[in-house]
């Protein structure tokens, strides 16, 4: 037996046998092109003619989020500015193959440099150009077989391409070398169900050394097993067992309102991001939207959105939750969501930079439309509609927020805190505010000065770092003070362990992605709020995430029970 540690990426638990996807892509070398430049051209055009279209004809395939990921790949593959920075270099000499290389060199570093989502569409690039190599070279791309029976698939990593003919209840587990737990390969998993550990180091060199050899996983810590003995395999079959008990008290649980074991009520809200959010939040017995990233319904749009489209969009999501809470966020525009209608200009540091609150207050028209669209929206419905701005750092913007929302006809404005100055500022912010919403995925990143996408600086993003955890007790104390409601939107509310622990430090509501609301919800309900004080004391007064996590889940004994 062998084992290695990743990171979680899909909670479950498995075991059997595992296929290695290898990938065979030939790499084309320096050397001049003996062919004309129109010749290499042509072969090249030609080449990602073929690339795009099968691409496009994958997304048409899929669906979902997968679906809408296979969009984007497929627009990237036949981006103008792709082609003509591969046709310079032919001029130059190069052959289609090393030209096409070179171009995407340069389209992955200008990717990485802007960090966030945009970073994460440098393996995006990398796989086009593998696909146009083999297309080049004419070789088969190394694809993912049909499997005849469950199987464990590891890889270096996969694009979003490679999971479009996955069939689910074929594959067992997937892991991967690469990619971190934000990458398209968790997303994929976690939408399909399957259970996935990323950034698992060393992996390929262990898979090539027990080829034939069964593989056990533990995603839910990470755990990867090769050649998994007695012991192993008797945790795997444990941890399947928890998470089949769980899997039927989530089916039997109902959505009227979510207790601690002692009974003391907390709203569990989801985050939003397009209409199909909306559906899955409902179906799991959400208590409403506790974050609707309106920014993610115009990513793709190069006009800004009219005050009725935007007023129909908001429509629609509103409806899915008459008379429920809808916490709407204005435009989190910049950084690593840039969007096409503003000119953001170049910034040396955007995450920095101009983004968020920030971005929309030189754009005031924008801002104003948007709340205009909201009033319409909230009129035309019956959920409770509640406006924040994100990126707020000193409470004069929270203010001039505040006030214009009062213009609007919007009766609940409130603010995210993601800023480590606005936590210094919590005690006056909440005295204003009608409610704050901590982001502690912007904030972990700005407290510890760690790029969030950055795998190798990961550990400074883990949202168990106690500074993290200190600063929204700080911010959650204020709002108690103040009588102002404080809840959590970034990714630390999706984990089931800490958001006890966050619920222990004073926060009142709580907003989840919808594919770990149900293990949240059922930790909650399983959990005496004193165990979450208990936790939340024992996680503030540690030096180190992992000493924070384990010390606090000592006082949770509901975690083992539930197999989290
Ligand atoms: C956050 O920063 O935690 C947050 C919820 O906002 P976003 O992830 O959209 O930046
Ligand atoms: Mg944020």
């Amino acid at each position: 037996m062998s084992s290695l540690l990743g990171i979680p990426a899909s909670a479950g638990a498995t075991y059997g046998k595992f296929f290695l996807l290898t990938s065979d892509v030939p790499m084309p070398t320096p050397a001049k092109s003996t062919l004309t430049a129109a010749e290499e051209k042509k072969a090249l055009d030609e080449a990602v003619v073929i690339v795009s279209s099968d691409l496009a004809d994958r997304a048409s395939r899929a669906t979902g989020e997968l679906q809408e990921i296979l969009i984007a790949v497929a627009e990237i593959a036949g981006d103008p500015a792709l082609i003509e920075e591969a046709h310079t270099h032919i001029d130059n000499g190069d052959t289609a193959a090393y030209a096409i290389l070179k171009a995407s060199e340069l389209f992955k570093d200008l990717l990485e440099q802007s960090g966030g989502y945009l970073a994460e569409r440098v393996s995006d690039v990398g796989n086009i150009c593998d696909r146009i190599l083999c297309q080049l070279a004419g070789t088969s791309y190394p694809e993912i077989p049909q499997f005849k029976e469950p199987t464990v698939l590891i890889a270096r990593d996969l694009s979003p391409a490679d999971t479009t003919d996955l069939v689910p209840s074929q594959i067992l587990a997937i892991i991967t070398e690469a990619g971190g737990p934000t990458s398209h390969t968790a997303i994929i998993a976690r939408s399909l169900g399957i259970p996935a550990v990323v950034a698992c180091q060393g992996l390929i060199a262990k898979a090539l050394a027990y080829l034939g050899q069964p593989v056990g996983v533990i995603a839910t810590s990470g755990e990867v097993f090769f050649d998994p003995g007695p012991d192993e395999i008797s945790a795997i079959e444990n941890q399947i067992e928890k998470i089949r008990i769980r899997k039927l008290a989530q089916q039997q649980r109902s959505s009227a309102g979510y207790k601690t074991k002692d009974g003391r009520g907390i709203p569990i809200y989801a985050n939003v991001g397009r209409f199909a959010d909306g559906e899955k939040a409902v179906s799991v017995g959400a208590d409403g939207v506790g974050l609707l990233r309106t920014e993610l319904l115009y990513l793709d749009q190069k006009v800004p959105p009219t005050l009725e489209e935007q007023a129909d969009r908001y429509t629609q999501i509103f409806e899915l939750f008459p008379a429920q809470k809808v916490v709407i966020r204005t435009l989190d525009a910049g950084a690593d969501k840039p969007l096409a209608f503003i000119n953001f200009g170049h910034e040396p540091n955007p995450a920095l930079g101009v983004r968020g609150y920030r971005t929309i207050t030189l754009h005031e028209e924008l801002l104003r439309t948007q709340l205009a669209a909201i009033s319409l929206a909230q009129s035309r419905t019956k959920a409770e509609v509640w406006v924040m701005a994100p990126m707020i750092t000193v409470p004069q913007e929270a203010q001039d927020f505040l006030d214009l929302c009062r213009e609007y006809n919007l009766a609940k404005s409130g603010v995210m805190i993601e800023v480590p100055a606005a936590v210094f500022h919590a005690e006056e912010i909440t005295r204003i505010s009608d409610f704050v919403s901590i982001g502690t995925n912007d904030l972990g990143q700005y407290l510890h000065a760690a790029d969030r996408e950055s795998a190798a600086l990961a550990h400074f993003n883990n949202p168990w770092q106690p500074a993290l955890i200190r600063a929204i007790h700080q911010i959650a104390q204020a709002g108690l003070r103040n009588n102002c409601p404080v809840g959590v939107c970034g990714e630390a509310a999706s984990d089931a362990a800490l958001a006890t622990v966050l619920l222990g430090v004073g926060v009142t509501s709580l907003s989840c992605n919808v594919a770990t609301l149900s293990d949240v919800a059922m930790t909650i309900g399983a959990t005496n709020y004193e165990e979450m004080k208990s936790a939340a004391a024992a996680a503030l007064s540690q030096h180190s995430a992992t000493d924070a996590q384990s010390m606090a889940r000592k006082c949770l004994p509901a975690l083992t029970e539930l197999g989290l």
